[in-house]
């Protein structure tokens, strides 16, 4: 025999025999299938055997999608075919002849299992088959037409992938029909589509993609006389009678009995209305945990159930969890997305190319999307959301090469040489400030000291050194833990740009950083230049502060453009509005970790474009950041940028005690910040509120600053910094506070960037549960960067979530941002560990933290087809590289 019948029946029994959960195969019974068919049709065949090859594939294809009764049926009547030609028959009395180009309608077949009702079949698909086949991809054959390894349909969005075979009622669906409105939905009206844009639900393709947040498990099947307690469990069972029960409260209870072959189960609601759908005689499948009631009996408590006769969407599957909002009903919503996976999931064209899907042995988009809502099983839905996040991978990576090539090729950039007896002499100037309090006259002194460059940054100024020595513009990130000295690294490159004669820019998001920076490089400068390699060459460096409070800018514009001024310091904004350079040559960012590939690339061209000289190279970029990005998200969101990296604290550094403080211990935690502040330091108070508004976070810094002022620290000084003061206002405040006209400062989240004030050495953080443990790390970085032992008190509400809990032990006993970082990010996912505010990239939704393999592999193949196709120009690219464009918004045409 050349089809292999024996292994097919084997497998279609102990399908049987498991209950029909389709979880005896890896990617689901139909993958089987669509391989069984493949295989046979590559033999010759029989006429039988044709036949039976034909009922295979047309009754077996969507078996992950049929009921249990029609899986049962399909079964079964496979199994008799198979029998008949054992016994050397046609094959005809349980098949019956079906035209061998007809793919529908499936036969009728009698089936021994489970309770008979008649099988209502499922709404003829309009579309069988879509994109280039993928390995696993089951395949609906007829005969005529089928050629092994041929293809069915074509990825080309224009291409109506419409079935000739197959007969229907419905109207023809094509891509086109993606970006329409839900309202073209079945059963989608205004008000509806009202709801859903709710939750930004607007187009086809929305809610597509609008992936469950997890599925509810009810694929075990059993009997009822099988049930365990607390195992969640799906019956099949036929509603017997429906009572009402008082309780001795005098609520009513309603009990509905219901049975199978094998004994009879109560399942109990506590809302008549709920039980309305259950009629005397009907066969349900009812899904649930199973709970127990009096005398021992088991039963379900409000179980979900719907009727055995049609396609199982809430019962006996995984079935899909969706967020929803207001009143939008999440069973509403999962038939509404369930209309949508199944009319237009298989018109999704196919964007990746061919040959990467099969590298990376990746589904069909069309399967993922279905079977990431509406998985057979998990393997399946794993299967399915793996392609899914390569996807987002892969479009971040194409985005951000693309964004790397534009900015490269536009313009070259300007070689840096390095001069080293003056770096040598740079190096030897470092000093400094330790401030600390004088015993004898109990005034705070600072001193200078000697500055040894740490190892590590040693390293990352030879890696900036390096790039900046090269005619293409650097793109580097510099990433280091806070306090770990980033701004002497940035500083030793603006030295070597302005030696070189070029022009500098050092951009901060705050005023109050950029100040900061300002003072700092001037005294570090002002060492420098007594050196005697700087006095040789003449070399006094032009620093200039642009900020909002600067007066008489328009005459610094002029010097700024005439090449008068070496280094700008200033905030981004100032710089990104009106600034011409004469002679950019390299331009830092600091502690932009909130900005995305997008911002970055626009304020880079944006200093291109403004330069007096429009044929001018673009400057060199590194951007400093204190925030620790775990490598999956570090490689798409900086995928632009290579990375130096700084382990290394500078020595003596004493790690911040960090300690979880009980709302018992309060007062206590008061009364060692007033010792602090007897010893001459500061102390912050932060109580931020998370996801709030400013204005409510305002609110309460207003409220706990006037308590801690009047009731527990009247004797001292106390500040108030918030969101909602005025830029001017908030710059007052932390001069005031570094000036020490106030002991304590009490804040809001605005604290979190970068402030420097050594003196500082307690931090007391209200709510620190409610706080994911980068932004902790951020906070406790305000402290602990003089020489001195610093504290950190987290205080956190007494019924405190497992999160909470976990997050405050991580904090208090890890003071590695990195392993913070990371920590962080399992706990909270992609999408909040960086907040709304990491605009610009593309959302990852399939895509989680342990999908490192496969991000190496999305970076791996993007660079591969950028390298061969650099523009996606080649017609096989067009629809990866609309995608691209989409997805990352960009301005215009990419290429
Ligand atoms: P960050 O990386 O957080 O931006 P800074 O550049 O502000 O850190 O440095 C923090 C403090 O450490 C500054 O006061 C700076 O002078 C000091 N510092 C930097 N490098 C060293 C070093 N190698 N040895 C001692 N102190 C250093
Ligand atoms: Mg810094």
């Amino acid at each position: 025999m050349s089809a292999d019948i024996a292994k097919l029946e084997k497998i279609l029994r102990m399908e049987a025999a498991n209950n029909y959960k389709d979880q005896l195969v890896f990617r689901g019974l139909a993958a089987f299938v669509g391989n069984w068919v493949r295989e046979s049709l590559k033999t010759s065949l029989d006429p039988a055997e044709a036949r039976l090859i034909e009922q295979v594939s047309e009754q077996l294809i969507d078996y992950g999608q049929l009921t249990v009764l029609e899986r049962a049926k399909a079964i079964q009547a496979v199994l008799d075919t198979t029998a008949e030609i054992g016994r050397g028959q046609k094959p005809a009395s349980a098949a019956p002849p079906t035209p061998l180009t007809a793919a529908r309608p499936r036969p009728e077949i009698s089936a021994n299992r489970p309770p008979a009702s008649p099988a209502r079949r499922l709404p003829p698909r309009v579309v069988d088959e879509t994109g280039p086949t993928s390995p696993i991809e089951p395949l609906t054959v007829s005969l005529s037409q089928a050629v092994p390894g041929q293809k069915v349909a074509a990825s080309n969005p224009n291409t109506t992938l419409h079935n000739p075979n197959t007969k229907t009622k419905t109207k023809t669906v094509t891509a086109a029909d993606l970006q329409a409105p839900l309202t073209t939905v079945k059963g989608v009206g205004e008000t509806y589509a009202k709801l859903l844009g709710f939750i930004n639900l607007r187009t086809v393709h929305d809610a597509l993609y609008y992936f469950p947040f997890r599925h509810e498990d009810f694929s075990s099947f059993k009997k009822i006389n099988e049930l365990m307690y607390n195992q969640t469990e799906s019956v099949i069972a036929k509603v017997v009678d429906t009572k009402g029960i008082r309780t001795g409260g005098g609520k009513e209870i309603i009990e509905v009995i219901v049975e199978d072959a094998t004994g009879r189960l109560s399942c109990f609601f506590f809302n008549r209305r709920l039980t309305y759908a259950l009629k005397a005689g009907e066969t349900m499948v009812f899904s649930g945990r199973v709970d127990m009631w009096s005398n021992n009996r088991i039963c379900f408590k409000s179980p979900t159930f719907e009727r055995a006769d049609q396609e199982l969407l809430n019962t006996g599957r995984l079935v899909p969890v969706y967020s929803t909002a207001g009143p939008l009903k999440v069973a509403t919503l999962r038939k509404m997305i369930k209309t949508c996976v199944d009319t237009y999931a298989p018109v999704l064209p196919e964007h990746l190319p061919e040959p990467i899907r099969q590298r990376v042995e990746l589904t069909s988009l069309s399967q993922a999307i279905h079977n990431y809502h509406l998985p057979a099983n998990q393997a399946i839905k794993e299967v399915a959301r793996r392609r899914l996040a390569f996807d987002e991978f892969f479009m971040v990576q194409l985005g951000v090469l693309l964004k790397r090539q534009q900015w490269r090729e536009e313009r070259p950039g300007v070689p840096i040489e390095i001069d080293r007896e003056l770096l040598q002499a740079w190096f030897d100037a470092l000093e400094f400030k330790v401030t600390r309090l004088d015993p004898e006259t109990n005034e705070m002194i600072s001193e200078l000291h000697k500055l040894e460059l740490t190892g590590a940054q040693l390293k990352a100024i030879d890696d900036i050194l390096a790039d900046l020595g090269k005619s293409k513009p650097m793109s580097r990130l510099l990433q280091g833990d806070v306090g770990s000295g980033k701004t002497v690294v940035g500083a030793t490159g603006l030295l070597m740009a302005v030696a070189n004669g070029f022009q500098g820019a050092l951009m901060a998001p705050t005023q109050i950083l950029a100040e900061q920076h300002f003072q700092g490089l001037r005294r570090l400068f002002d060492s420098f230049e007594a050196s005697e390699a700087a006095q040789a060459r003449g070399l006094k460096i032009r620093l200039e502060l642009l900020t909002g409070n600067i007066k008489k800018k328009d005459a610094l514009y002029q010097r700024i453009r005439n090449g008068e001024v070496d280094i700008v310091v200033g905030t981004s904004a100032v710089i990104q509005e009106v600034v011409a350079f004469n002679r950019l040559g390299l331009v830092i960012i600091d502690e932009q970790h909130r900005f995305g590939v997008i911002q970055r690339a626009t304020l880079r061209g944006k200093g291109a474009a403004s330069a007096a000289n429009a044929e001018r190279a673009n400057p060199h970029l590194l951007v400093m950041t204190a925030t620790p990005i775990p490598r999956t998200l570090n490689l798409t969101i900086y995928g632009d940028l290579d990375l130096s990296i700084m382990n290394e604290m500078p020595p003596g550094r004493l790690a911040i005690k960090t300690r979880w403080v009980k709302q018992s211990e309060r007062q206590g935690a008061y009364n060692f910040i007033r010792k602090q502040i007897s010893l001459g330091r500061q102390a912050f108070v932060i109580c931020p509120l998370v996801e709030e508004s400013e204005k409510i976070e305002a609110k309460a810094a207003i409220e706990e600053h006037l308590r801690l002022q009047t009731e527990v620290f009247p004797d001292l000084k106390v500040g108030l910094l918030h969101g909602r003061m005025k830029p001017v206002e908030k710059d007052l405040i932390m001069h005031q506070f570094r000036d020490r006209q106030y002991d304590i400062l009490v804040a809001t989240s605005v604290i979190e960037v970068g402030i420097d004030i050594p003196n500082a050495s307690v931090i007391l953080i209200e709510g620190a549960d409610r706080f994911g443990l980068s932004q902790l790390h951020q906070f406790r970085g305000r402290v602990g960067r003089g020489q001195s032992q610093s504290y950190c008190l987290l205080m956190a509400s007494e019924e405190l979530s497992q999160d909470g809990r976990e997050r405050l032990r991580a904090i208090e006993t890890t003071s590695d941002g990195f392993v913070l970082a990371e920590i962080d990010l399992k706990m909270r996912g992609p999408g909040e560990f960086f907040g709304t505010r990491q605009s610009g990239v593309p959302d990852l939704r399939a895509a989680g933290v342990n999908d490192v393999e496969l991000l190496e592999t999305a970076r791996h193949e993007a660079s591969q087809l950028f390298a061969h196709d650099p523009d996606l120009r080649q017609p096989e690219h067009s629809l990866l590289h609309q995608k691209v464009s989409q997805l990352w918004s960009f301005e215009g045409d990419l290429s």
